[in-house]
């Protein structure tokens, strides 16, 4: 009988961006209890530390690399850190983004540069960057945090015209990345989460009767939970979805099914 677990990450290197609160916490975690050595990478640098200590006690590693990833000088770092404490990088999980609710009428040029530059452009800097890497070892495993915001079978969303925008993107590109980069036996996948009780979502003041709007067309009638998302990317990155590339996981309580 095999001894390998299921989604086994032992002796794997996973970049997680976004990983000082919300989802890329909860995978940041989920992927060092996996056994993955994991880079977080995050605008602000004293809640990832606090993750580090969480990864650190339960005896996983983990380092800390501050970077805003809309910077390609700052993403170019956070690769050239990975690889001095790690050796290599196998994982990447794409996961800050932005979501500032502004009615399209008033958005103003700045406001839409700045959550494509974060949510789109940033993805692409990062997958770019830890690719030219992953090509050398001829493996590699990209997942891309999406939204049910993505536009076709997606939901749209009032308020936030840039980030449906640049969630949209996400998936085009990543399929285009996917064809690219099969030949290097690196696969790239998307993750649509639905609505997320994460420190981001709940910064956005909803009164009650909000709530229950937005919770009506879920069948499940609940928020999903950080973890949740975190077990499809764990499933995502392990070699448990090795037929998978190009592809877009919806974890959203049935919402765009319904
Ligand atoms: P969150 O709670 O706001 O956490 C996001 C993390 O990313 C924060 O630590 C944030 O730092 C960091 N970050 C922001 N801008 C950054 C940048 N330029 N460079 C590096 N790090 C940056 O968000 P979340 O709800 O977990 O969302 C995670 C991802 O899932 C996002 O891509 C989001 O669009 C997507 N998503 C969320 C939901 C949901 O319902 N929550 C649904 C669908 C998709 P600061 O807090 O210091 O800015």
């Amino acid at each position: 009988m095999s001894n390998s677990k299921f989604c086994d990450l032992r002796g794997k290197v996973a970049i997680v961006t976004g990983a000082g609160k919300g989802m890329g916490e909860a995978d940041s975690i989920k992927l060092a209890n996996a056994g993955a050595k994991v880079v977080l990478v995050d605008i602000s640098k004293d809640d990832c530390e606090k993750v580090a200590d969480e990864i650190k006690k339960n005896n996983g590693e983990a380092i800390v690399v501050k970077c805003d990833v809309s910077k390609k000088s700052e993403v170019e770092n956070v690769v050239k850190e990975a690889l001095y404490a790690f050796g290599k990088i196998d994982i990447l999980v794409n996961n800050a983004g932005i979501f500032p609710f502004e009615p399209f009428l008033e958005m103003a040029e700045e406001n839409f540069e700045k959550v494509i530059d974060v949510n789109l452009k940033g993805y692409f800097l990062m997958a770019q960057a830890c690719a030219k890497e992953m090509v050398k070892q001829k493996s590699g495993v990209i997942v891309n945090i999406s939204s049910i915001a993505m536009g076709q079978v997606g939901v749209g969303f009032a308020g936030l015209t840039h980030y449906c925008a640049s969630k949209g993107g996400i998936i085009a590109m990543s399929q285009a990345m996917a064809l690219e980069l099969a030949p290097f036996g690196i696969r790239v996948n998307c993750i649509a989460p639905g609505a997320i009780d994460t420190p981001g979502a709940s910064a956005i003041k909803m009164d009650a009767k909000a709530m229950e709007a937005m919770l009506a067309p879920i069948p499940m009638k609940r928020k999903g939970k950080s973890e949740e998302i975190a077990n499809a990317v764990l499933f995502l990155v392990s070699d448990e979805s090795s037929y998978m590339t190009g592809s877009t996981m919806v974890v959203d309580g049935g919402w765009v099914a319904g």
